[in-house]
């Protein structure tokens, strides 16, 4: 019961390298056979995307996308929608916070840091959903990554649990404007993995031993385990499920 993806076309926002959520998420719907859009924040990080992407069964369209220009946004999805028809899905795994923000005491964040981390981290999925709307298909998916710290204090990550916490609002909001037009808007809550985002997270290395530690499964998750709920969640299989945070976290969560 693998689903196959054959001609539709997903977006997948966020691979800046390939430890990204995000390449994990674009392999995975490559194998399902879909026809991929890969959006990247900037110029920096093209040729390094076009070098992973060339590893994909399917040609890959890539397109900069950098998520604090509503213009740009616009302009990206104009783009995917000439270039590739109707959009089924969408992989919104992007987040920014100063890393200033994520260690120490966390009311020493100023406004804009405040500001910047919520922008990018929170804001941009519905900037993204707005911006796709004309172009969706009529089952389309929408997933978003978040974290257990926008749930409960988890050690240093501080204004990144405040973003999460506006992003799992987000999806809930979005998830009922857009349903009556047959659009599901879910988030994954994945465990902690190695990314270049995690590394601004200070003292990251106590948050990936804790969960092996204490966790049901006892071990941490992998970017591909994160993938697979995201096929589950961007396909026809998750067809009765929006507004939902599913943790892929060996369970650490219900502690
Ligand atoms: P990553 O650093 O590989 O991905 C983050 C992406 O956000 C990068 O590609 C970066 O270019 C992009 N980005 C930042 N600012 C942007 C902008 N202005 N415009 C467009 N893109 C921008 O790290 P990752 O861990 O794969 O992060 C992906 C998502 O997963 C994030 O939302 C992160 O919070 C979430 N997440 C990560 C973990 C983890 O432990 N790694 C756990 C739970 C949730």
């Amino acid at each position: 019961i693998y689903p196959t993806l054959t001609n539709k076309t997903y977006v997948v926002m966020g691979i800046a390298n390939k430890r990204s959520i995000a390449w994990a998420i674009a392999k995975t719907l490559d194998e399902a056979g879909a026809k991929l859009v890969l959006t990247y924040a900037a110029e920096r990080f093209k040729s390094g995307l076009e070098s992973l992407a060339s590893e994909l069964k399917q040609e890959a369209i890539l397109l900069e996308c950098d998520v604090t220009n509503d213009e740009a946004i616009d302009s990206t999805f104009r783009s995917i929608h000439e270039q590739a028809g109707e959009i089924q899905g969408i992989a919104h795994s992007i987040a920014f916070a100063d890393k200033e923000a994520l260690r120490g005491e966390f009311s020493e964040m100023t406004r804009g840091q405040f500001a910047q981390a919520l922008d990018i981290s929170a804001y941009s999925l519905t900037a993204v959903v707005k911006a796709a709307k004309p172009y969706f298909a009529q089952d389309a998916s929408v997933i978003t990554l978040t974290y257990l710290g926008g749930e409960r204090v988890v050690p240093n990550y501080n204004l990144m649990g405040v973003a999460k916490a506006a992003l799992d609002s987000s999806v809930k909001y979005l998830a009922n404007e857009y349903g009556p037009h047959g659009v599901r808007v879910n988030a994954i809550s994945a465990g902690p993995i190695r990314t270049l985002s995690a590394k601004g997270v200070g003292d990251f290395n106590s948050i990936l031993s804790e969960l092996e530690q204490k966790a049901p499964l006892r071990r941490n998750v992998s970017a591909e385990e994160v993938a697979s709920t995201g096929l589950f969640l961007l396909s026809g299989m998750g067809s009765g499920v929006t507004g939902e945070v599913i943790h892929v976290d060996s369970g650490y969560h219900i502690l």
